[in-house]
């Protein structure tokens, strides 16, 4: 199924100018944009993949990862095909650099099973949902309308304006921040600056958000650079949640799996600055569970993807303090 996209420009011989994310890509007549599901068809641009999914699943929240929005429920979660970045490691390249089969849906279709499941809501997620804005959009609406949960997991490139019309419909949203130098960014195609705009937009417009940084041996696991992203995350709040995630070879790149010993110094390092540090895929003693940031209680005990959750109205059981949670 395909839509006309949104976000876009014409220009002089049937060539049109995506506005959707930092690329800004031109695009010949018959051909796609980087991302691979924008089509040019005739001097219209279309999103090629609307309603067309690759992966669907209800996932425990916690996946996502979220740990601080409705800790131990399940949320359906939906993917397509194709990506904005080119990361060499990236750990969903079978959907986000081909094509693959797709089931067909719509919002509605997508509603019922939710609420079938006892679902909070909806996860656009598995490759990057900003390139399938328009059935993003969509869905967000008709699961806003029925009072159900709308949440993003996202590289965070995507330009101002849509972003800005879009938040309004999400919950909560987990972004990567890969790393905190232009050069990483550009290896993975990306562009930092994008990127921290993002973030702050999304965190001031009131959606719950949730940090991820994986740590790449030998491309981002500079403990320097780390430091100034998480100072850099501080002074927005220090209440936003960072996931330090263990990075393992695949798909271009083979550099060995992050050490342990480098999981622990990045967690030491990030508690210094953030009240709220969790490590993944890889297994730490305490580091998955959450703590009240003024009196030490112990708010959500997780193991793996399974969450026993003390918090109560979003207030710390102990000291009462409100908290930085949807719970
Ligand atoms: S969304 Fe796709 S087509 Fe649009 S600018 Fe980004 S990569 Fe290019």
């Amino acid at each position: 199924m395909r839509r006309e996209a949104r976000f876009y420009e014409k220009l002089e011989d049937k060539k049109i100018r995506c506005g959707l994310c930092h690329h800004r890509c031109v695009v010949k007549d018959g051909h796609s944009g980087i991302c691979k599901i924008r089509v040019n068809d005739g001097g219209t641009f279309f999103q090629n993949a609307y309603g067309e999914l690759s992966a669907l699943a209800v996932d425990p929240i916690e996946k996502k990862p979220l740990y601080h929005f409705y800790p131990s429920s399940k949320i359906l979660s939906i993917g397509t095909n194709g990506c904005n970045l080119s990361c060499k490691f990236c750990q969903n390249w079978s959907i986000s650099t081909q094509e693959t089969n797709r089931d067909k849906a719509t919002p509605f279709d997508l509603l019922k099973m939710a609420k079938e499941q006892k679902s909070i809501g909806i996860a656009y997620t598995y490759n990057e949902p900003m390139i399938w804005y328009e059935f993003v959009y969509d869905c967000a609406k008709v699961f806003k309308d029925a009072g159900l949960k709308n949440v993003l997991v996202t590289n965070g490139h995507i330009n101002p304006e849509p972003l800005k019309e879009l938040l309004p419909l999400i919950d909560a949203a987990n972004i990567d921040l890969k790393g905190f130098t232009e050069e990483f960014y550009k290896w993975v195609g990306g562009d930092l600056e994008t990127v921290k705009n993002t973030i702050i937009t999304t965190y001031e417009s009131g959606t719950l958000t949730e940090l991820t940084n994986l740590i790449v041996t030998d491309k981002n696991d500079n403990i320097e650079d780390f430091k100034n992203m998480c100072e850099w995350i501080a002074g927005i709040s220090k209440d936003i949640p960072l996931h330090i995630s263990r990075y393992f070879p695949g798909h271009e790149y083979e550099a060995p799996a992050t050490t342990p010993e480098t999981l622990d110094a990045f967690y030491e390092e990030a508690k210094k600055h953030l009240n709220y540090v969790y490590v993944g895929n890889f297994r730490k003693e305490g580091a998955e569970d959450s703590y009240c940031p003024h009196c030490g209680e112990l708010l959500v005990q997780r193991s793996g993807f399974l969450a026993m959750k003390i918090i109560r109205d979003n207030r710390c059981t102990r000291c009462g303090k409100e908290l930085y949670f949807c719970s």
